[in-house]
């Protein structure tokens, strides 16, 4: 788990950073107007301004929550913030390692606004991701009764699960391996926990540009790896080998990158920043309404803000690397080689510091 002392030691870097968040759209949904305040507060307390550590710890409890569901067996009410009602369950499953972080936030915040635990979950998701270069705009659907039962163990998929156990997993809960993939855009500012324990890799990135939801991952993916990240204790199971220093590889990536079945939608992931944001945002509308009656909710969509812009159009060769590294996989199309190489020596990219929640002391919590 992590530990606690951590988060004092980067509050005032990200505090700084915080920069003006754009004016968000007035709700023209009446039913929504509440929900525009939720957003404000979400923008200003969680997130402070900034697409970081707390967005992504959103989607991936987004995730976790979600996929305990099933289509032919009971593995839990799907996207109903089980994760959070019934966390002294759910956080023990080895799979969700350092979720309880952002369980620690939401809990009181959804507690002191009097919002499901579900809502927090994916409306918090929509509202974070709006913050994030390249992203799409998520769908924000509310109204989620509260979760009646944890989700069993093994619902979330491992970095170390191969991939025909991983694939099974999802299709149960409705999702083909392209849809998993589509969902694995995620990956783009995503970070370890717990896959290697060792303190110094603690929000070791996926990818090179770890505050931006761009095609970086997939293309990072695809090339020959050399080593393990310096001051960390790998192999660690699900852990692979990365191409560059400071980047944590996780094994399922890979291996989806190189199989047949996954490999042409990874590298049309890595192609088109544009197909991937929109592939992300159908999959996670998907993700979002599991174990959910759409009819029976308020869809507040409109109050989602539109993201930044991405910084690249294209994913390019980060320094140290270029086309002759990629592993190429899919059979229907080359890698093209016209993409961008940026120049000089690889430099070692930096983990992703955790956020601290100034306002959360303030929240209250339910009896
Ligand atoms: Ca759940
Ligand atoms: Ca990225």
């Amino acid at each position: 788990m992590i530990a606690a002392p951590l988060v004092a030691l980067v509050l005032a870097g990200i505090a700084a950073a915080s920069p003006a968040v754009p004016p968000q759209p007035k709700a023209k949904n009446p039913q929504c107007n509440f929900w525009a305040n939720v957003r404000d507060r979400f923008i200003n307390e969680i997130f402070l301004g900034v697409c970081a550590q707390d967005v992504h710890s959103m989607v991936r409890i987004s995730f976790h929550d979600a996929i305990g569901f099933s289509l032919h067996s009971e593995k839990g009410g799907g996207a109903d913030g089980s994760m959070i009602k019934f966390q002294d369950v759910e956080l023990k499953f080895p799979a969700n390692e350092g979720v309880d972080f952002i369980v620690s936030f939401l809990q009181p915040f959804a507690d002191d606004l009097g919002i499901s635990y579900g809502d927090a979950i994916m409306f918090g998701t929509a509202v974070g991701m709006s913050l994030c270069p390249g992203a799409p705009r998520l769908p924000a659907f509310v109204g989620r009764p509260d979760a009646t039962r944890a989700a069993p163990d093994k619902t979330v998929p491992e970095p170390q699960d191969d991939l025909t156990t991983i694939f099974a997993r999802m299709a149960d809960a409705g999702f083909t391996p392209t849809e998993l993939v589509h969902l694995l855009a995620s990956h783009s500012m995503a970070s370890q926990a717990g896959v290697d324990p060792s303190p110094d890799l603690l929000g070791a990135p996926f990818d090179s540009t770890p505050f931006d939801f761009d095609s970086q991952v997939f293309l990072e993916v695809m090339l020959r790896a050399n080593s393990f990240p310096a001051g960390g204790s790998g192999p660690n199971l699900g852990e692979d080998m990365s191409p560059l220093p400071g980047e944590f590889r996780l094994l399922s990536d890979r291996l989806f990158a190189r199989d047949s079945r996954t490999s042409c939608a990874w590298q049309e992931n890595a192609l088109n920043q544009t197909a991937m944001a929109s592939n992300f945002a159908a999959a996670f509308k998907k993700l979002s309404l599991l174990g959910q009656n759409q009819a029976k909710l308020l869809d507040c969509s409109e109050l989602i803000g539109t993201p930044p812009p991405a910084k690249n159009k294209q994913a390019f060769f980060p320094a140290g690397t270029n086309h002759d590294l990629i592993e190429q996989a899919c059979a229907t199309q080359l890698f093209p080689t016209t993409l961008s190489t940026v120049a000089g020596r690889a430099t070692p990219i930096p983990v992703v510091q955790l956020q601290d929640c100034p306002t959360c002391p303030t929240f209250k919590r339910r009896a």
